[in-house]
């Protein structure tokens, strides 16, 4: 590991004076965090991706108490070189290949710093009406940039608006969903209703069923087949309903993804909701991951229905450029959403609230503070430009292609699931070996390339396959990361086949 700024080592400085907020003391001091965050960059590669310490190591590094007299800056970042970034999963690496990607940009960066610069707390108009006014802005950029129906825009009774993460995004529209339910069915229907997923959805499902009481023998994730490439079968989806409708419970609410996380499959939205229209069933659909690529004309059929969706969602800070966290959600009825979420205390109230003429996004959101996010979303948009986002998506995906492709001349290795973006499912799987033990084999390969630090993959279970997830997503992964990456799965393949 290399060691980072020089000026930690050579300027002293004595914290005995810094002031809650000085504008000299804070360019100062912000200049220097600037220097130390782009040496970090720079030296990004010479860290272990995967953070290789024990549970509890940070404890035995760290005094027991807060220091009673202040410190300098000098002496906090040379804790943070030596005993925090030890602690780091490098998730910014070029050499980070697990989960999906969690991006940050130099736009993204400058738009977050930006925010926290200004540090407003924009849960009414009134508060910051720029924040909320931007937000609607960018919303519909980047809702026209998807070519997402016009009653997803803010000149229409619904609107987009910024969420922390996809998890909040779905229980919020489950909060909408349910409470439209039980309006006309009335409260006592709650153990009724049903919320549907696949076995391939995101378990944010499950956790919001979990937070808005639905009973959990109803929340059905049905079964996905191989054949189908993991994509939830409107036929299942149809007999799951008949069945239910006829024992006398409510159908609720599905959620459909586009790019699910074990293997990016993509469910047949407009199939599925045409079957949502006919019991009138909330239609969320949740594209995390592979929103991001439907900026681009050639893979935007993957959206193909969504006019049928009542909401939907995309994680502008897994894919796009923005850090963490901007997660952009649109709904086509908005009171569905403020019906759920609303209140009004006398401390809140203001004229331009009480008109109804302005958004409080209070109401659309499980808390009441909210950041300046859009800020950052509204730079990423402008100072890379549609062009510019588009050819990073495409570059991500060819590698991706060209790993995979790299993977299929091994005949040692074979392809799991079907690439439809920058995730490459695959697996060592040597001849005449039983499931149990290329599973084995599998969890071992994907041990040693991440404790070697070299890069870092995750991965999932598809048919009781223990399967290996290589995404492509970082900002600073080139052509010749992914093939050194190639390279270390073939070699570490070598040694456990020949131990084995
Ligand atoms: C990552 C992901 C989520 C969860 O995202 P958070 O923003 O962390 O809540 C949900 N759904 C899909 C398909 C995802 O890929």
């Amino acid at each position: 590991m290399r060691l980072l700024p020089v000026w930690l080592t050579c300027d002293r400085e004595n914290g005995l004076n810094l002031k809650a907020m000085d504008a000299e003391q804070l360019r100062e001091h912000g200049h220097k965090m600037v220097d130390f965050i782009a040496d970090y960059y720079k030296c990004i590669e010479t860290f272990p991706v995967l953070s290789q310490v024990e549970p509890g190591y940070l404890r035995k590094l760290l005094p027991d108490s807060a220091p009673v007299q202040p410190e300098s800056l000098q002496a906090v970042l040379q804790d943070v070189q030596t005993k925090i970034l030890p602690g780091v999963t490098h998730w910014q690496s070029p050499d980070y290949f697990a989960y999906f990607p969690s991006n940050s940009s130099v736009a993204g960066f400058l738009g977050e710093m930006l925010s926290a610069g200004i540090n407003m707390v924009g849960f009414s108009w009134i508060t910051s009406p720029a924040a909320t006014e931007l937000e609607m802005i960018v919303l519909d950029w980047l809702a026209n940039l998807l070519k997402l129906p016009s009653d997803f825009l803010s000149n229409s009774p619904g609107g987009g608006a910024i969420q922390g993460t996809a998890s909040e995004a779905l229980l919020v529209v489950l909060l909408a969903a349910r409470d439209k339910v039980l309006r006309e069915v009335g409260k006592d229907g709650l153990g009724r209703l049903v919320v549907y997923g696949s076995d391939q959805t995101h378990s944010s499902l499950q956790k919001a069923c979990q937070i808005a009481g639905i009973h959990p023998e109803n929340c059905k994730l049905l079964k996905t087949e191989t054949c189908n490439e993991y994509a939830l079968s409107p036929e299942s989806l149809t007999d799951a309903i008949s069945h239910d409708v006829a024992s006398g419970l409510i159908p609720l609410f599905l959620c459909a993804t586009v790019g699910t996380t074990s293997s990016t499959a993509v469910d047949p939205l407009l199939a599925l909701g045409k079957i949502t229209k006919r019991y009138g069933i909330w239609f969320h659909v949740d594209a995390a991951y592979a929103g991001s690529a439907c900026i681009c004309p050639e893979y935007r059929h993957h959206l193909n229905g969504i006019e049928e969706a009542d909401s939907f969602n995309m994680n502008c800070h897994k894919w796009f450029l923005t850090n963490f966290d901007c997660s952009a959600l649109w709904i086509k009825d908005r009171n569905a959403l403020i019906q759920s979420l609303s209140t009004n205390p006398e401390y809140l109230k203001n004229k331009a609230s009480q008109g109804s003429t302005v958004v409080d996004y209070k109401d659309w959101q499980i808390p009441l503070g909210r950041r300046f996010r859009s800020l950052k979303l509204w730079m990423v948009l402008r100072l890379y430009g549609v062009e510019n986002l588009q050819a990073y998506i495409r570059n991500h995906i060819n590698l991706a292609k060209h790993f995979e492709d790299l993977v299929a001349q091994d005949p040692r290795f074979q392809i799991v699931a079907t690439r439809t973006f920058s995730l490459v499912c695959f697996r060592l799987v040597p001849a005449n070996k039983n499931e149990d033990y290329v599973n084995k084999l599998n969890r071992e390969l994907l041990d040693v390339v991440n404790s070697s630090g070299k890069i870092f993959i995750s991965h999932t279970v598809l048919s009781g396959k223990y399967v290996l997830r290589f995404v492509v997503g970082a900002p600073l992964t080139e052509e010749r990361h992914v093939i050194e990456a190639w390279k270390l799965f073939q070699e570490t393949a070598s040694t456990l086949l020949e131990n084995s």
